[in-house]
């Protein structure tokens, strides 16, 4: 094989041969920056891959559903969700199950504050050869009859219900002035209960108890690309906590005081602060100074968690559960409305290493960026959530055009934060 430009990206000689084998070609690559494609002299031939580097794991062999799936690691994909959300998780099942995971057969585990109905398990289990686990608390072994244990299938209230501490009261009053500054939800409880839940508790339940990865699906999300590895065995081998696909700012007024609790919890534990850590990029004013000010200090920008790719370890690490239950006692899940998406990511730029590196390309310019260390950037994976898109430039991608971040009204376009990202951790 005589390749003329083989860049680092390129995954690994097996997939070249792969892919050359069945013939697949790529208009798209005469468009595409060089760092996107490899192409063989003396033909006309460019792959255009998104692909990260390094050895990928493919679905030869060792990923059939149940006891044949020999190379599948300990991992889940993970979904909370509402028995009225049915026909919104369906889809988003379908999606993922179409472009990745009819390949690997990952488990999926449901989670619900309320007990599933019979309709939602069966109409997920239906689009799926893989297992389906509905959140159930361990079987006692005394427990033959599993069709009664599965309607018991529970959040813990404990992880559930407004700690004690939250006075009923106040969370009222503070979620009027939240109204007054348009924050959505605001008075909704169980919205505040949830984002409480993603921060910290859900990988604390029973049924995780042996899982170390995750993959966060929400109902009604769009999964656009065909993915042709193991993303987890990707995670595991690369040493990655954290992957995600979009990066946005966040409602300075749903977090006022997340930023100023946080610099509180690290003059208490300067231990945890890592030597490679990415503050900057956590307290830039430049790009957008009046969402710092309002977040007193924190820029908001945030991974958008209702997509993520990650390691279990690290929320269960001494410096996040400390940093979580300083959180919980500040009592914001409630009297503010901070997201598990600015918590998530306070936490992986403050705790995380970002010494160790994963090399990526930016999209406007051929030069080569840097993300934080553990964490990835899915360029390959096409999402949606409404209203924005990671839309890859790839031939892998349906129904996604390529490029596109919101197909919303235009000034959603702002609150893309990317480039800081970039600025801060890359090398842009
Ligand atoms: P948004 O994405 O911020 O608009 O919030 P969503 O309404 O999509 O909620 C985020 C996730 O939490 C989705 O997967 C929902 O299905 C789930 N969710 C939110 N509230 C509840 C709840 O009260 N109970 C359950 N079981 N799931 C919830
Ligand atoms: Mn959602």
């Amino acid at each position: 094989m005589d390749l003329l430009l083989v860049p680092s990206i390129w995954p690994c000689e097996s997939t070249w041969r792969n892919r050359t084998q069945h013939g697949e070609r790529s208009k798209l690559g005469q468009y595409a920056p060089a760092f996107m494609f490899s192409f063989q002299r003396g033909t006309d031939q460019k792959i255009v891959t998104n692909e990260p580097e390094g050895i990928l794991w493919r679905a030869d062999t060792g990923y059939g559903p149940g006891a044949e799936g020999t190379n599948r690691i300990n991992a889940t994909l993970l979904s909370l969700v509402r028995n009225e959300e049915v026909e919104g998780i369906v889809q988003a099942m379908q999606d993922l199950e179409r472009t990745w995971n009819h390949k690997f057969n990952y488990p999926w585990t449901f989670f619900n504050d309320v007990p599933f109905t019979e309709e939602f398990k069966r109409r997920t289990q239906a689009e799926t050869k893989a297992q389906c686990n509905y959140g159930r608390t361990p079987v006692p072994t005394f427990v033959s009859n599993t069709a009664d244990i599965c309607a018991a299938e529970l959040i813990p209230k404990e992880h559930w219900e407004v700690p004690s501490w939250i006075d009923d009261e106040l969370f009222n009053e503070s979620s009027e002035i939240l109204k007054e500054n348009e924050i959505q939800y605001a008075n909704l409880k169980s919205y505040h209960q949830m984002c409480r839940w993603n921060s910290g508790l859900f990988y604390k339940h029973p049924a995780l108890k042996d899982t170390q990865f995750y993959w966060r699906v929400e109902p009604k999300v769009h999964f656009f690309c065909d993915v042709d590895y193991d993303v987890f065995r990707y995670m595991a081998d690369h040493n990655k906590t954290y992957g995600f696909t979009i990066n946005l700012y966040d409602a300075p007024a749903s977090i006022p005081t997340l930023w100023p609790e946080t610099v509180k919890f690290l003059a208490a534990h300067p231990e945890y602060l890592h030597e490679n850590n990415a503050m900057p990029w956590l307290v830039d004013q430049d790009r957008r100074p009046e969402h710092n000010m309002k977040a007193n200090g924190y820029s908001t920008c945030h991974f958008w968690s209702n997509f993520e790719i990650a390691d279990m370890t690290f929320w269960r690490s001494q410096a996040y559960e400390d940093y979580f239950n300083h959180l919980d006692r500040a009592g914001g899940f409630f009297y503010e409305r901070w997201g598990d998406a600015p918590v998530h990511s306070i936490a992986l730029g403050l705790f995380e290493d970002a010494s160790k590196v994963h090399w990526y390309v930016s999209l406007s310019k051929p030069h080569i960026l840097q993300l934080m260390s553990g964490v990835n950037r899915f360029r390959d994976i096409g999402y949606q959530h409404i209203p924005y898109f990671n839309c890859p430039n790839s031939p892998k991608c349906k129904g996604c055009m390529t490029g596109r971040f919101t197909d919303g009204e235009s000034w959603l376009m702002k609150e893309d934060c990317r480039p800081n990202w970039f600025k801060y951790v890359g090398m842009g």
